[in-house]
């Protein structure tokens, strides 16, 4: 085929490596299975240091064409009091002014948007471009979403002082203390922006699930077939995952780590990190820091500089941080206590090269949605340690239905601190108890679905091509 009989298709995820990463995996795919082009607009924002490299590495592949978007003057739009969903949409917003001319010179038949950059909807469909959403979230999270507006008309009150669970059609319970932080308090800009995005995932041409069967088999039937989800005109909904970053190229830097991984026995260590701008206060970095060091296990730490601000405070300079040292905000003689146990990186770890090693045998994670499809893909169990956005929600779905995770008891009370014994105690419980062996072999159950359903003739498999079909005879 001549590429200019490639069906030719534009990506546009918003800012943040969570939504960049999936986004650039369905890139790939389409390109490699499918002889589709790709462009791939970047919304560049002050320049994180891990988008930089990501997008400068030499393994972009031919046929996906990266078009950076400029960054917008964003100096009188936020400040530094800015939740980070008001940042991402108001950056989306502001970079997309110029969007018709670049549409115009990229001319896709189809294009791919994210949760957060929907205001392309009217534009594309003006131009007469197809538009599929391709959410970077849990279909449990889908589902909610597209509720959302629902139940906005029908409760006047705070959702957080409902009495009950939210009932999302066909779905379990979604327990008032797992709301995502954006639906907390109505009166703020965060839940306004929340609010429109969702309310306009049903104005695509069809929804795309970094999900598979056999993981949300519940959710995924109910935005498919329950009469709510149809009464709304829910587009049709394609689970196509578990899409993840696959063994990463190994930078200088972080070989040492996998060398010290070869050299430890199978399933013994615990990775932690939180995602890719998840901080602690410093108190809980403390604690942290010893019930590691008392639980006696292995471990590969990230530790990045504590915020008591925001819990995503390293959400927009990801791995701009490579200079700290840990060892100054860590308990003191921490580090060197640890050296023969653990080690420390200060901001950005290898994380999908460490899952897929034989010697990480659990991952303690803030639960976004890409690690925990990272972690079931490589078959390790989660110790969930749920921080902003929607990782509530996703944590406990993995602990109790998913039945992969194991989640640390936080006491009821004003200060939310985990304190280290029960560090301790779920870390040894995941490394060492019998409970850690039964969620490990789930996790490795899992791992052969999602395979299953990525390879030719499964569940995910099968979605994308039934789409493409539909994209290949629009040409
Ligand atoms: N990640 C990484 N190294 C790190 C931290 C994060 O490679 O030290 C990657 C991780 O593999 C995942 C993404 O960044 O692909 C984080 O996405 P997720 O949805 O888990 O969380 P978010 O960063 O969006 O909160």
């Amino acid at each position: 085929v001549s590429s200019n009989n490639k069906p030719r298709v534009a990506f546009l995820p918003c800012p943040g490596m969570g939504h960049m990463i999936p986004h650039f995996e369905f890139a790939k795919l389409l390109v490699k299975n499918h002889n589709i082009l790709v462009s791939f607009l970047v919304i560049t924002t002050d320049a994180s240091a891990a988008q930089n490299q990501f997008f400068e590495s030499p393994n972009i592949p031919q046929g996906i064409r990266i078009v950076n978007i400029p960054p917008a003057d964003m100096s009188n739009i936020i400040d530094e009091n800015t939740l980070v969903l008001s940042r991402i949409c108001l950056t989306v917003q502001e970079s997309l002014k110029p969007l018709r001319s670049i549409l115009a010179e990229v001319n896709p038949k189809v294009l791919i948007i994210d949760l957060f950059t929907s205001e392309a909807i009217d534009l594309a469909k003006q131009l007469s471009i197809s538009v599929y959403t391709f959410t970077t979230a849990s279909a449990g999270f889908l589902a909610f979403s597209l509720y959302l507006p629902t139940l906005d008309r029908e409760v006047e009150e705070e959702f957080v002082d409902l009495p009950h669970p939210i009932n999302v059609p066909g779905c379990r319970p979604e327990r008032i203390e797992d709301l995502l932080d954006q639906v907390r308090n109505r009166k703020i800009d965060e839940y306004k922006w929340f609010l429109f995005h969702m309310d306009r995932l049903r104005l695509a041409d069809g929804i795309f699930e970094n999900s598979w069967e056999d993981l949300e088999p519940l959710a995924l039937k109910a935005v498919r077939e329950h009469a709510f989800f149809k009464s709304i005109q829910t587009p049709p909904v394609y689970p196509i995952g578990p899409l993840i970053k696959p063994d990463e190229f190994i930078a200088e830097k972080d070989a040492k780590i996998i060398a010290w991984l070869d050299n430890q026995p199978p399933d013994s260590v615990l990775f932690v990190v939180f995602g890719s701008g998840g901080t602690l206060t410093s108190e809980q970095l403390t604690e942290l820091a010893w019930g590691l060091e008392m639980s006696e296990q292995r471990f590969i730490l990230v530790a990045r500089k504590p915020s008591d601000a925001s819990a995503s405070a390293a959400y927009f300079n990801v791995g701009n941080d490579q200079n700290d040292d840990p060892s100054v905000y860590l308990p003191e003689g921490f580090v060197e206590r640890t050296k023969r146990v653990g080690i420390i990186v200060s901001s950005w770890a290898p994380q999908a090269a460490i899952l897929g090693h034989g010697s990480t045998g659990a991952f303690l994670s803030h639960c976004g949605w890409n690690s925990c499809l990272e972690s079931l893909s490589h078959g390790v169990p989660i110790l969930a340690w749920p921080l902003y956005a929607e990782q509530k929600m996703n944590a406990t779905q993995l602990e109790d239905g998913v039945d992969v995770a194991v989640k640390p008891v936080v006491q009821k009370g004003e200060k939310k601190v985990i304190g280290r014994e029960e560090i301790e105690r779920v870390v040894r419980l995941i490394m060492e108890g019998e409970e850690g062996m039964v969620l490990r072999s789930r996790a490795k159950q899992l791992k052969l679905s999602a395979e299953k359903a990525l390879s030719y003739g499964g569940s995910s498999y099968n979605s994308v091509c039934r789409v493409v079909d539909i994209w290949k005879s629009l040409i």
